[in-house]
């Protein structure tokens, strides 16, 4: 029998996770449609809302999914709490694919905040030059602090842009090295860099940059998630899902 995964991504780590599991199952992957032009998924994809848990629930019925894997970023808590919900309400058995959060080390001053709007708060009241490694959805808030030099960059362009009257804007995807980011954040003068806990290598690249220059890092914390079982890695998570869809002769137990 073969088994259906859904796969909810919009992260480096569904996408590589979809492409490992095809060879197992039957998989889709489901993108929330924010990027423009997604790079290529090698699986079938799905785009868009699914209405709230209650729509992805019936989602799950409808296609006869056996699997449900939340594999989106750790700030997208709005899904991952409609993930959980939804693999309850239709039955249907869920994993998480949970990258662990950066930890400080020494050298590094980090502020931390719960929410972006508390960023604008901890950059405090003089004109800064900051750095601003943000979602486009989530920058917004800044125009609160119009005496500030923003750098902003983002995957999309931000439309509109920020009523501010000094900012600057960069179109970039990740990965970002150091060595990169160390000259970024020297050419634009940055003293501070707003950033969220994403964790994984691809954008820690400016957290060791600014470190090794003695900047602030304004750190917004991450969301709570919904506690369902979860693995930490790509490879760790594969073998959680060859537990599930492998009869249990082949497993050898
Ligand atoms: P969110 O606030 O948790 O979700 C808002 C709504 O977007 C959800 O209620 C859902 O709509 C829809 N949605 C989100 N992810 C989806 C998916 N994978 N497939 C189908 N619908 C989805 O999410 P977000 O923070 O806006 O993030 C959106 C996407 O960008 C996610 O796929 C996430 O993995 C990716 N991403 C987010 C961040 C970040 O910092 N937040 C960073 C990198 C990538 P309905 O309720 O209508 O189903």
């Amino acid at each position: 029998m073969t088994h259906r995964i859904l796969i909810l991504g919009g992260t480096t780590e569904a996408r590589q996770l979809a492409g490992k599991l095809a060879a197992r199952a039957s998989v889709t992957l489901s993108l929330a449609g924010r990027t423009e032009s997604p790079i290529a998924q090698g699986v079938p994809v799905r785009t868009g809302g699914f209405g709230g848990a209650d729509g992805l629930a019936a989602y799950l019925r409808k296609k006869h999914i056996d699997l449900l894997i939340d594999a989106t970023h750790p700030y997208a808590a709005q899904i991952s709490a409609n993930a959980a919900q939804a693999a309850r309400v239709a039955g249907v058995p869920i994993l998480a694919l949970r990258r662990p959060g950066w930890e400080p080390v020494e050298g590094d001053r980090w502020t931390l905040v719960d929410t972006s709007g508390d960023a604008v708060q901890a950059l405090g009241p003089a004109p800064r030059r900051v750095f601003l490694a943000l979602g486009r959805q989530e920058v917004a808030v800044f125009e609160a602090a119009p005496q500030h030099h923003y750098l902003i960059r983002s995957v999309d362009p931000v439309e509109p842009r920020l009523a501010v009257p000094d900012a600057e804007y960069l179109l970039a995807r990740g990965p970002f090295r150091q060595a990169e980011e160390h000259a970024l954040l020297e050419k634009h003068r940055i003293d501070v860099v707003v950033s969220k806990n994403s964790g994984g290598e691809a954008t820690y690249g400016k957290i060791a940059a600014a470190r090794a220059l003695g900047i602030e890092v304004v750190m917004v914390r991450r969301p709570t998630l919904p506690d369902v079982p979860a693995a930490e890695t790509v490879e760790a998570l594969t073998l959680m899902v060859d537990h599930f869809v492998r009869p249990v002769d082949e497993r050898g137990v």
